[in-house]
């Protein structure tokens, strides 16, 4: 054997032959005596180690969670998007924060013919007497959807914990004055709702409001099939003019920034916003609503820089990379549009379909 000089020499002169010889004699040591199931108790152990951390299957025989076991359960999100690359159908999450339930916008959302079983529900409604009035009706709605075939996958129904405000007229809410608290409100109600409800296995997070009464039913596969991180319709109403049945824009918060909108930004201070469609702040900012023809293909796509929350698709890598509604300003922006900014500044692109049509109740 070594003596103690020969060691001595050794580690002077070739250090890491030295350590070579040590590694291979604790190598040895542990082979010999440590044979047969761990000593000391692994913290987890999985169920089925040879199938892989991450490739149990579950009844669809979709890649995507291991048992778990001490509950703790295991997504490898990798897997899970190429199982949604190779099938072509991701889940998808449609939130929706609630004031009002209105029927039109229930049975509008059970006719989407995007499979009901890859679709999950989320709503927030609010704690006030409307609040109450519409948790009734939509529990009862959800109630009869889901004791029917194609029911969805999940439906999730919050209740709301911060302020509302009281009256939701629409000249309420739709005063200027009122906008910065409403909009703040509004952005917190959003983010709860997200935060409680999406999976590891949601793809695609559809923010579609409670007062959305038509859509396409092919609503979901033509916003999806364009694959971009966010997506926003253009929102119209209907309503009569002279007896005949017209449309008119309705969500002006789908916009791309203009030089105008940037320098008033630039000039306020650090507690103001900017919310677009009103004539006391002129931003000159170019609004979807206004690009709407409909001699153009409605798969058409414009890039914009802030979009409303009428029926917004959102990768839902955007938002678990961050992006959410700021309740404060955020670049002069709250809610949906300083959404917009902040996936712009994650590096993210946004955009909308001004051909493409989705209806707003009219009050
Ligand atoms: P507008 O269309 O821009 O006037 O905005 P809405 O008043 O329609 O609000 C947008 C969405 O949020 C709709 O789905 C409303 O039902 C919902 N909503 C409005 N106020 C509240 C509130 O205080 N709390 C919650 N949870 N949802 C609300
Ligand atoms: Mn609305």
């Amino acid at each position: 054997m070594l003596s103690t000089k020969k060691i001595a020499l050794l580690l002077r002169r070739k250090p890491l032959a030295a350590v070579g010889f040590v590694a291979f004699f604790v190598t040895v040591f542990l082979f010999v005596f440590s044979t047969g199931p761990a000593t000391t108790k692994p913290r987890y152990s999985y169920a089925k180690k040879n199938t892989g951390w991450f490739a149990q299957k579950n009844r669809d025989s979709k890649i995507v969670t291991n048992m778990p076991k001490e509950h703790i359960a295991h997504y490898d999100l990798n897997a899970l998007s190429e199982s949604v690359k190779a099938s072509g159908r991701g889940e998808v999450l449609i939130l929706t924060p609630m004031a009002k339930f209105l029927p039109e916008y229930w049975q509008n959302l059970n006719k989407l013919t995007y499979p009901h079983n890859l679709i999950s529900l989320g709503f927030i409604v609010p704690r006030t007497a409307e609040g109450d009035q519409a948790l009734k009706q939509l529990e009862q709605a959800v109630k009869t959807a889901q004791s029917k075939p194609h029911k969805f996958k999940k439906i999730t129904i919050l209740r709301q914990d911060t302020e509302s405000l009281g009256s939701q007229l629409e000249k309420d809410r739709h005063a200027l004055a009122a906008q910065k608290e409403r909009r703040s409100m509004m952005a917190l109600a959003r983010n709860s709702l997200l935060f409680t409800t999406i999976a590891p296995a949601t793809t695609w997070v559809l923010w579609l409001d409670a007062d959305i009464v038509e859509t396409p039913t092919s609503l979901l596969e033509d916003m999806i099939m364009h694959d971009k991180p966010v997506l926003s319709c253009n929102v119209y109403q209907r309503y009569t003019e002279n007896g005949e049945p017209a449309i008119r824009p309705y969500d002006f918060n789908n916009w791309v920034e203009s030089e105008e909108g940037l320098r008033i930004a630039s000039e306020m201070a650090d507690d103001e916003i900017i919310v677009e469609g009103y004539s006391e702040i002129a931003t000159y900012r170019a609004l979807m609503a206004h690009f709407y023809n409909a001699d153009e293909n409605p798969s058409t796509l414009m890039e914009l820089d802030g979009v409303g929350g009428g029926a917004v698709l959102v990768n839902a890598d955007v938002h678990r990379d961050g992006a959410m509604f700021p309740s404060f300003p955020f670049y002069h922006l709250i809610e949906t549009e300083g959404f917009a900014k902040m996936a712009k500044r994650l590096g993210y692109e946004v955009f909308g379909m001004p051909h493409y049509l989705v209806y707003h109740h009219n009050e």
